[in-house]
C-alpha cells in the first residue's frame, strides 16, 4: 500500500495536490487511531445523576473490595456484627433475612445510608403478662322491715371480702413499656355482702295510750338525779340551784345528755318515763346515756341505773 501511495505521490505534478493527498491519508489514519484507543467511549459515557443507587451498580463488580462494610445490627438486644454492601438500610435489612413489619422500631429510617460502622438497631413489640390480686370490700345490703322499729338494725350476715386476680397484658418494645392494659379479671373468692335487716316502723302507741311518730328508737342506759347536793353539788339558795344547763327549770321531763351526740331541745319519749327534753349535762355524761331529772332524790333512787326504750320524736 505503501508502494502504491508513492506512485501516486510520484504522478501527482502539483505541489497543492501532493499537500490534499497527504492531510487526506493524516485524516484517515488518526480517525481509525481513535477507535481503538477507547477516548471517544469515555466521552459516551451517560452522565446521569449518579445517585447512591446506581452509583452502586456502576462501580458494582469493579471495586468491590472497597464497598464493604463493617456494620452492627443490635436485633431485640442481641448484637450481630457483619459485612454488607448494602446501600440503604432497608437493604441491609432485607440481607440480614429481617423482616419488616408494622410491630418493630428502627432506629433509623429504612432509606438511611449503610456507613462503615454504621450501628442500627431493631426492636420488635413483645407481650408480657402481670399478675394482680385484689381484695374486694365487703359491700353492706340493707333489708328494711317495717315490723322492726326504725334505728333498730340486725345483722343478718357478716359476709366476706371477695378476691380478684387481676391480669394485665403488657408490651415492651426492647425493655420499653408501650402498653399495659388490663385483659382479664378472674374471681378467686366471691365477695358475699354484709347483710343488714334495719327498722322502718315510725310509730307505735304508748302504754299510756298515746301514739308517737320518731325519727330513730334505740335502748340507751339511764339513770336518775335530782336537784339535791348528792346529786348536782348544789344546795338551795346556791347560785344556779334547780336550774338546768340549757336554762330549763330541773325536774320531771328533763334529761341530762351528752349534747355533743344528743342536742338540747331534742324531744323523746322514754319508756317507763315519758315525753322528755334533753335539757341538762353534766361530768358523768357519756355517749348514747340519758340521766332522768326527778322532783325528789328517793324517786331517782328508785330509778337506778337501768336501759330503756328511746323513741326520739318526730318536731
Ligand atoms: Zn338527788
Amino acid at each position: 500500500m505503501i508502494d502504491y501511495i508513492s506512485q501516486m505521490l510520484l504522478k501527482l505534478k502539483t505541489k497543492r495536490a501532493k499537500s490534499f493527498l497527504v492531510f487526506f491519508f493524516l485524516l484517515v489514519f488518526l480517525s481509525g487511531f481513535s477507535k481503538f484507543s477507547g477516548f471517544n467511549r469515555i466521552e459516551q459515557t451517560p452522565r446521569k445523576n449518579l445517585n447512591s443507587a446506581n452509583m452502586f451498580a456502576f462501580l458494582k463488580g469493579k471495586d468491590k473490595q472497597n464497598l464493604e462494610k463493617s456494620v452492627t445490627l443490635i436485633v431485640d438486644d442481641v448484637v450481630f456484627k457483619n459485612q454488607t454492601q448494602a446501600v440503604s438500610l432497608e437493604d441491609y435489612l432485607l440481607e440480614n433475612k429481617i423482616d419488616l413489619k408494622d410491630d418493630m422500631i428502627l432506629s433509623h429510617s429504612l432509606d438511611t445510608l449503610v456507613q462503615s460502622n454504621s450501628v442500627f438497631t431493631v426492636e420488635h413489640l413483645n407481650e408480657h403478662y402481670r399478675y394482680e390480686e385484689v381484695e374486694i370490700p365487703i359491700a353492706t345490703e340493707y333489708i328494711y322491715d317495717c315490723d322492726l322499729l326504725v334505728g333498730i338494725e340486725r345483722v343478718e350476715a357478716q359476709g366476706q371480702k371477695g378476691l380478684v386476680k387481676n391480669v394485665y397484658k403488657q408490651q415492651f418494645f426492647g425493655t420499653e413499656l408501650y402498653s399495659d392494659q388490663l385483659a382479664e379479671e378472674i374471681e378467686l373468692k366471691k365477695m358475699e355482702p354484709k347483710i343488714i335487716r334495719a327498722g322502718s316502723k315510725t310509730s307505735l302507741m304508748t302504754p299510756e295510750g298515746s301514739v308517737i311518730e320518731f325519727t330513730r328508737a334505740a335502748v340507751l342506759s339511764t339513770t336518775g338525779y335530782c336537784s339535791c347536793y348528792q346529786c348536782c353539788g348544789k344546795n338551795p339558795g346556791d347560785y344556779g340551784y334547780g336550774i338546768t344547763a340549757s336554762g330549763l327549770p330541773q325536774g320531771v321531763g328533763v334529761v341530762g345528755v351528752d349534747p355533743r351526740y344528743i342536742p338540747y331541745g331534742t324531744k323523746m319519749y322514754v319508756e317507763g318515763y315519758g315525753y322528755a327534753v334533753a335539757g341538762d349535762t353534766g361530768g358523768a355524761i357519756i355517749p348514747n346515756h340519758l340521766d332522768l331529772g326527778f322532783e325528789t332524790h328517793d324517786d331517782a333512787i328508785v330509778w337506778a341505773l337501768r336501759n330503756s326504750w328511746v323513741y326520739f320524736l318526730i318536731d
